[in-house]
């Protein structure tokens, strides 16, 4: 069964073609902090203490079924990871290396609740990231289990590399482009948002 995905309005909508290869985490790091006060969704997108719900998954695993031209990238440096949203609701919806070539999709929860709901697919967080970065104590880290997950994950994904799997991704065109031009966002811009959340 797969999960199907949309941004807050609707317009982008996709899906995860098999739930059970991707991994859930919670990412506590100042650039997943800032980026969200940046798109001014911190409200949606932090927990309380400043952690981001990701859906960690090949890029072979999404799909985008319709919406495609709201797809917007930012970036918070010249060789920062391309944070991709919909630019009609300003919802996060994927972060991505910029090589194309490390073929790994980092979904945000926010585009991971309707309309199938995110508990259904991804009932357990299994890794926490950057927790010296949270606001507070955050849950213990689940341990064995998740880390394993995450060494089968990089394995996968170094095979997806040598193999040329990597092609297959509804965020890169065939020669290996972002589908949307990248933005660098603003200095000022940044160290507004990066003050916003170390508020
Ligand atoms: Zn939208
Ligand atoms: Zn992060």
């Amino acid at each position: 069964m797969t999960h199907r995905i949309q941004c807050t309005c609707g317009q982008v909508r996709g899906e995860i073609v098999q739930p059970r290869r991707a991994m859930r985490a919670v990412c506590y790091c100042r650039d997943c902090q800032t980026y969200a006060h940046l798109l001014r969704r911190a409200d949606q997108v932090l927990d309380a203490a400043g952690g981001t719900d990701v859906i960690a998954t090949p890029a072979s695993n999404l799909a985008i079924t319709a919406g495609r031209e709201h797809l917007a990238c930012v970036s918070l440096s010249p060789r920062g990871l391309l944070r991709w949203y919909a630019a009609c609701c300003d919802t996060p919806v994927a972060n991505t290396p910029r090589d194309w070539k490390l073929p790994y999709v980092g979904l945000v929860h926010t585009c991971l609740r309707q309309p199938d709901p995110l508990e259904r697919s991804f009932p357990q967080v299994e890794i926490r990231i950057y927790t010296k970065s949270a606001h507070g104590a955050v849950p213990a880290d689940t341990a064995l289990p998740g880390k394993l997950h995450f060494l089968r994950m990089v394995m996968r994904l170094t095979g997806m590399r040598l193999t040329g799997a990597y092609k297959s991704t509804p965020l890169f065109s065939a020669s290996g482009e972002p589908v949307a031009a990248p933005r660098v966002a603003g200095t000022e811009e940044i160290e507004a948002a990066r003050r916003a959340a170390t508020a």
